[in-house]
């Protein structure tokens, strides 16, 4: 099997990149090690992700435009986007309908584990776990397969730097725990996240629960139940599921004819984890330029330019807040003080809603800075 370029995993990044590649006309296979993988995932994206990629209405079961956040003293502040929503996904289904639209656009799709990865001259050639599928041969490869990318380690790319850990489960709703349903609940409480957040995340016929920590410094487990009890739920989850995030982007995600994509280049954002956004828009940016690459001679690097000079602002806003606020209870409890604040929400909104640094006023910059100083000071 020869391919212009293989993509290896099947998640948003994979799928959005091989669909590109194959629209342009170029002999592409996603390769996936299993066509029914759940990724563990709360599933929430912006109202902007939907829109740039026209998601169907179906696949998005819910928009909500509420949400509670909730201070370890158990102060609660409720947050409204008057301009905008999060969509609840199911990742199975989305997935799968990522996938099925690389597939239409003519890209094979083939599932199997890839194992290895040889250089033959100017190609790769992919083998498969057991042999599964006949060795594949591509110029170029896309690296989508997540946190823990063999294919990284197989070129040789620096590692993924910082992974936490996150853990969720899900519920069926029974009327105690409906009044979940309808709004998006963000717990910052150092109970349930010592260095993350606990988030309920509400779906068309369950609730999804989870919580994140730095690896191998807690227990992900021991955080999930103290979690569950202090919401009060009693009821058994029918689906219990974790996985690493990598939260600080690879030193470099380009290299010899080949390239990284989503969390396998390290592309979630500090602070809240929001991960498929950067999945599908750097699967898009990554295609493009092997494309540009391929078809014009233009550099390949240009993805991995472009993706820092649009989102590293982004990246390094969220590291710096997760670093001040996420330290102990008094800071978490200032942080969601300052969550009060019509401004600060707007602002919160407008740069989740479609990734854009919006600047604000210089008098609502001098009320939110001199807000920050107050509940730093406070909170240490
Ligand atoms: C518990 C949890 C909750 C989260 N909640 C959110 C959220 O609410 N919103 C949000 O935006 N982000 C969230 N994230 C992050 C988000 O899930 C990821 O950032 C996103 O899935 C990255 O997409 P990807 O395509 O790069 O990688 P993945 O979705 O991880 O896909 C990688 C694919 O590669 C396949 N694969 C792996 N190895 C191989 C191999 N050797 N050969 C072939 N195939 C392989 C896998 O089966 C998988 O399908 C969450 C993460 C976790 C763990």
């Amino acid at each position: 099997m020869r391919y212009d370029v293989a993509v290896i995993g099947g998640g948003p990044s994979g799928a959005v990149a091989s669909r590109i590649l194959a629209e342009a006309g170029l002999g592409t296979v996603l390769l996936e090690r299993n066509l029914d993988n759940v990724k563990p995932c709360g599933g929430a994206i912006p109202l902007g992700l939907i829109e740039e990629f026209g998601l169907p209405s179906e696949l998005v079961e819910k928009k909500l435009s509420h949400m509670r956040a909730r201070s370890p003293k158990g102060r609660v502040i409720g947050m409204h986007m008057p301009n905008g929503y999060v969509g609840m996904v199911r990742r199975e289904r989305f997935d799968s309908y990522l996938r099925q639209e690389a597939s239409n656009a003519g890209s094979d799709v083939l599932e199997g584990l890839m194992s290895s990865i040889e250089r033959k001259g100017e190609r790769f050639v992919i083998h498969t776990l057991g042999d599964k599928l006949p060795p594949i041969e591509a110029d170029y490869i896309i690296g989508a397969d997540g946190a823990n990318s063999k294919t990284a380690d197989e070129l040789r790319f620096p590692p993924n730097e910082l992974k936490v850990i996150a853990m969720q489960q899900r519920f069926r709703y029974t009327p105690a725990i409906e009044k979940f349903s309808d709004i998006v609940e963000i717990w910052f409480d150092g109970e349930v996240s010592p260095d993350f957040y606990g988030w309920i995340f509400p779906k068309a016929d369950h609730l999804a629960i989870g919580t994140g920590t730095e690896d191998k410094k807690h227990n992900i487990r021991n955080l999930q139940r103290r979690f569950i009890e202090k919401i009060g739920i009693i009821e058994r989850p029918y689906l219990d599921e974790a996985a690493k995030i990598p939260m600080k982007p690879r030193r470099s995600f380009t290299g010899e004819r080949a390239i990284l994509v989503g969390d396998a280049a390290g592309l979630v954002t500090p602070a809240n984890g929001e991960g498929i956004f950067f999945a599908m828009r750097s699967g898009k940016l990554a295609a493009q330029a092997m494309i540009n690459h391929i078809r014009q001679g233009a550099p390949l690097d240009v993805y991995e330019k472009g993706f820092r000079k649009l989102y590293a602002p982004i990246f390094f806003g969220l590291e710096v807040l997760q670093s001040v606020y996420y330290r102990n209870d008094r800071l978490r409890e200032s942080f969601v003080a300052i969550c009060a604040d019509d401004d600060v929400q707007q602002i919160t909104f407008d740069s989740y809603l479609y990734k854009k640094m919006v600047p604000a006023p210089w008098s609502v910059q001098m009320k939110i800075f001199s807000k920050n100083i107050y509940h730093l000071i406070k909170g240490s």
